[in-house]
């Protein structure tokens, strides 16, 4: 009875620690959203999902402007304090369907499920403006992000195609001065 109980509570604790490495290998340790793993895995379920559901799908990037300046003006630990607050925005005002995840340095994804470009660009829209409005440490230092925002129509595109059209409307956002959302 006593081995029973005992083997039990080991494959239980066998069980935890698999799970919790699980959960580590998906996460980005400084913000604790999902890796860029991750989000190519979840970007290809979205997209078979959407399709055989016949829902639309928008994808949504950004990226932090001159962070290179931040880390380089205010130190390392002021980046990671603004990478950190920004995911934290965004985890705060996606819904729970939205995914968000972190795929480079300053770089982040968002799946938007049953949203149209339109719908997708005013989710942009409110979070280039809530970035823009945040005031970090006791020096209050503001920074800015650039968005590329794209709707997945083409069901057979796949995901490495939705993710450069996203990358490229961002980056016409960057060249048209930073600090704004671009779609395409
Ligand atoms: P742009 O507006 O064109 O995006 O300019 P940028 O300066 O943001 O772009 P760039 O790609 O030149 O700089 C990104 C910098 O981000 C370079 C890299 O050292 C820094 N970085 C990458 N990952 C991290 C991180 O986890 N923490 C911190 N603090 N910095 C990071
Ligand atoms: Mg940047
Ligand atoms: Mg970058």
């Amino acid at each position: 009875m006593l081995l029973l109980i005992t083997m039990g509570y080991v494959l239980m604790q066998k069980e935890h620690a698999m799970s919790v490495l699980h959960d580590l290998a998906a996460r980005d340790p400084l913000t604790g959203v999902a890796n860029r793993r991750v989000a190519m895995e979840q970007l290809a379920k979205a997209l078979s999902q959407a399709t055989s559901r016949h829902q639309s799908l928008s994808l949504l990037m950004f990226d932090i402007d001159l962070f290179k300046r931040i880390n380089d003006a205010h130190g390392h630990a002021m980046g990671d304090l603004v990478i950190r607050l920004a995911s934290g925005l965004v985890k705060d005002t996606i819904r729970a369907v939205d995914f968000v995840a972190r795929i480079g340095g300053e770089e982040f994804i968002i799946l938007v499920p049953e949203a149209n470009t339109a719908q997708a660009q005013i989710l942009a829209e409110r979070l280039r403006e809530k970035i823009a409005a945040l005031e970090v440490g006791v020096i209050k230092l503001r920074f800015t992000a650039s968005f590329g925002v794209t709707e997945i129509t083409d069901t057979d595109e796949s995901f490495g195609t939705v993710l450069q059209r996203a990358d490229q409307a961002m980056y016409r956002s960057k060249k048209a001065g930073r600090n704004q959302v671009s779609t395409g």
